[in-house]
């Protein structure tokens, strides 16, 4: 680990996010293991409602395919792909169906260019760097006699992963929130089965809260703690 992540009182702002992150994951699991074992009316398994909606969309060049693994789909713009997992590809449970759904928004957006899925993409590469750098650079900058410069720039390297985890946010829901209307709106599911999607898909998104709100949290510690140096 990082030698700075020793304690400190602004530890605690680590600590809420470490909380807040594994309360949404329990919060999640449980939700999507409760409607895992309801049976939707219609039928359909994961992948064959992820079809259903794909072609309903005009979207024919996206292949559906079996991920391994739990809550690891994803839609992959590159290859144009949507990924369903064990649980969801051959499972006609509300939860698979909500999930698949959740995913086929994903290649509608793409499919649309919805500004911040574009956003969302562009920022990967430098998130990434970022999140991967920002510490490095820091304990740098504390070597070289607190060097302002260095801190500064690993400050908005891990900015720049924090503003990723931001962007993800209206992606996500988004996404869900075309879910529910294309599921209601296909007759997929029925009205009592689009509750218990909504629920399943707002715990999912609860844990995206979760990871920005842990980041946001994070930043402001190392703010807190480098931030106010003054310049060298
Ligand atoms: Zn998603």
């Amino acid at each position: 680990m990082p030698f700075f992540y020793y304690y400190d009182p602004t530890y605690i702002l680590v600590l809420i996010g470490v909380v807040i992150s594994l309360w949404a994951s329990a919060k999640v699991n449980s939700t999507y293991q409760k409607y895992s074992r309801t049976r939707s009316y219609s039928g359909l398994t994961g992948a064959e409602a992820a079809r259903r909606i794909l072609n309903s969309a005009g979207i024919y060049d996206v292949t559906v395919e079996h991920v391994r693994g739990n809550l690891t789909d994803h839609y992959d713009p590159r290859a144009r792909v949507l990924r369903l997992s064990d649980s969801v590809y051959g499972s006609s449970s509300v939860a698979a169906i909500g999930v698949a759904a959740h995913e086929c928004g994903h290649a509608i957006q793409d499919e649309e260019s919805y500004a911040p899925l574009r956003i969302r993409s562009a920022l990967v590469p430098v998130a990434n760097f970022g999140t991967k750098a920002a510490i490095p650079i820091i304990i740098l900058g504390l070597f070289f006699g607190s060097s302002y410069t260095l801190i500064q720039i690993g400050l908005l390297c891990f900015a720049l992963g924090t503003l990723f985890q931001i962007v993800t946010l209206p992606v996500e829901f988004n996404a869900s929130a075309r879910a529910v209307r294309i599921l209601g709106d296909s007759h997929m599911l029925m009205e009592e089965e689009l509750q218990q999607t909504r629920k399943v898909l707002s715990a999912a998104a609860l844990t995206y809260v979760a990871a920005a709100l842990a980041s946001v949290l994070s930043l402001l510690r190392l703010f807190l703690l480098f931030g106010g140096r003054d310049r060298d």
